[in-house]
């Protein structure tokens, strides 16, 4: 049996979330502010929005939140994410964006500072990208510790996967990048200490052999449920719903509050 157990991820957010409020207090920090970008009214984007303005009220963070038209101009979004980044400590711009905005995502960063990027989607921004420094932080919850730790990441995406090999290498952990290309990843798997899976596949990752502890990141949808990419689960896999989404949202709090204290010399 694994040595290495997973502790309670609501616990963990739960702890996480009133740490987050005293800082605040502590600091003096009055007014950390996060401006959330959003163009058009999808669905998904809607409850996303929705659950962050919820987090940031729940530790005291302002939401100065810009809901623009599908049909905005490149300029008129240009100038939003201006105002933005005058305006707030942290800036996300909520994804999707409608496609005559297709062009700029490339260059949206050259519009927000590097210490105002709390999504970290631009390499040279001052933060984690929030998935994995979510994760990062309830490992450390789980007193796991990475050094010389075999970790097998499976995904590559530039928002989880190579991020997430990047911080652990950071952390001394030997870190196996899997992806589609990958041959004979059962090989990996048998040699993992802690598998983090981030592949957004349904039933692609078979735990009941797995006795590691397994972070499952992926988010799919089956006849409408929300499920991960991991079957089988036991306790020392992280549920879909309540598990990663979770942490990942944490991350976004913490990163802002972290950004007003970088804005604000504290
Ligand atoms: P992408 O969809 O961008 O990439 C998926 C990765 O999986 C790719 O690197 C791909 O390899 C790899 N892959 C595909 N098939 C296989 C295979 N058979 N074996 C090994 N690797 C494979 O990944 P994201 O990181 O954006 O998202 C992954 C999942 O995580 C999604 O379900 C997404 O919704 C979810 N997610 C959840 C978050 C949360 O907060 N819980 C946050 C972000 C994402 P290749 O590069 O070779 O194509």
């Amino acid at each position: 049996m694994s040595q290495t157990e997973l502790k309670d991820i609501k616990e963990f957010v739960k702890e996480w979330k009133n740490n987050l409020a005293k800082e605040i207090v502590a600091n003096n920090i009055i007014t950390p502010s996060l401006g959330i970008i959003q163009v058009g009214n999808n669905e998904a984007s809607n409850r996303y929005v929705r659950n962050k303005i919820k987090d940031c009220e729940e530790v005291g963070i302002v939401v100065n939140l810009a809901q623009l038209d599908n049909d905005i101009s490149e300029e008129s979004f240009i100038e939003c994410l201006k105002i933005m980044a005058n305006s707030s400590d942290g800036i996300i711009v909520q994804l999707p964006i409608p496609c005559q905005l297709q062009n700029i995502v490339s260059h949206i960063y050259n519009y927000i500072p590097d210490n105002k990027d709390v999504d970290g989607f631009n390499p040279t921004s001052k933060f984690y990208p929030c998935t994995p420094a979510g994760i990062l932080k309830y490992l450390e919850y789980c007193n796991i510790n990475l050094d010389g730790m075999n970790v097998l990441v499976i995904g590559r995406s530039e928002i989880v996967g190579k991020p997430m090999a990047k911080i652990l290498t950071k952390y001394n952990a030997t870190v196996t990048l899997a992806h589609s290309h990958t041959k004979n990843l059962q090989d990996h798997i048998d040699k993992a200490d802690l598998i983090i899976c981030a592949v957004g596949q349904a039933s692609f990752l078979n735990c009941a052999q797995i006795d590691v502890p397994v972070i499952d990141v992926g988010i799919n949808f089956v006849n409408n449920y929300m499920v991960g990419d991991c079957y089988n689960t036991n306790n020392n896999v992280t549920p879909v719903p309540g598990g990663v989404g979770l942490l990942t949202r944490c991350a976004l709090l913490q990163n802002t509050i972290d950004a007003y204290k970088i804005n604000h010399m504290l």
